[in-house]
């Protein structure tokens, strides 16, 4: 994928970009692959203005509406836990934002299904996305908690706001053998990401790390 960098980078902000990446290695990130796609990805244009300068910081940033972008840290942990060396095809994306983890996930998967439950939120990351050329992604406004039931079932699901449990739509529109990554917990203080695989027989439910997202709200915002 050819991602179209409209706005045009100065070398500055390459070299900031180039020190986040040197800092995910430091922490731990590994994949090829997600490197390559978050290099790829300018970050600056998702902010709001006024905190462009900001964006390779490893912080998590508002972007209006009281929402917020994952620091880097997270969206890179997340997307390689999700991809773990495989081929991912039809992925259901939860909370849409700014549209940031869309663009990296859309770089290593072939289709992107992202919901968001808040309009100008979603219509301004569209705009975005199609600017700098990415096409492999499908938009919905509306309430993640039903999933996207039309384009069921997903090879994997990420949820980037955080339930007080795991809906039972989105364990329904899992592939057997499919991945959900889902930060579960009201208190921003106290959630755990939880990774499901569906089996043939079930659910395999796992709690990987204490996260902090932003909560999981119900209806169209
Ligand atoms: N991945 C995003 C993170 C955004 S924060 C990014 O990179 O910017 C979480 C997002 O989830 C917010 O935009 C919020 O509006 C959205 N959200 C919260 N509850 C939701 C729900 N029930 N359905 C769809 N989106 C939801």
């Amino acid at each position: 994928m050819n991602i179209k960098d409209t706005q045009g980078i100065g070398m500055t902000s390459m070299r900031t970009r180039e020190r986040m990446i040197g800092r995910l290695i430091e922490q731990g990130i590994s994949n090829q692959q997600v490197l390559t796609a978050i290099r790829n990805v300018p970050r600056h244009l998702f902010m709001e203005d006024g905190f462009a300068h900001r964006a390779y910081e490893d912080n998590s940033i508002h972007i209006g509406h009281g929402q917020t972008i994952s620091q880097p840290y997270i969206v890179a942990k997340m997307t390689e836990l999700l991809v773990d060396q495989r081929h991912l095809g039809n992925v259901l994306e939860i909370g849409t934002g700014c549209g940031y983890q869309t663009a990296v996930l859309a770089q290593l998967v072939d289709n992107v299904f992202t919901v968001e439950r808040i309009r100008p939120l979603q219509k301004k990351a569209k705009d975005l996305l199609w600017g700098l050329n990415i096409r492999n992604i499908s938009y919905l406004h509306s309430d993640g908690g039903w999933g996207w039931e039309e384009k069921a079932p997903f090879d994997a699901i990420l949820v980037t706001a955080a339930p007080p449990e795991i809906p039972k739509k989105l364990l329904e529109q899992l592939a057997v053998g499919g991945i959900m990554l889902i930060p579960i917990g009201r208190d921003p203080r106290d959630q755990v990401l939880q990774r499901v695989i569906r089996t043939k027989s079930g659910y395999d439910i796992e709690s990987l790390a204490t996260v902090s997202f932003v909560p999981f709200l119900s209806g169209k915002g």
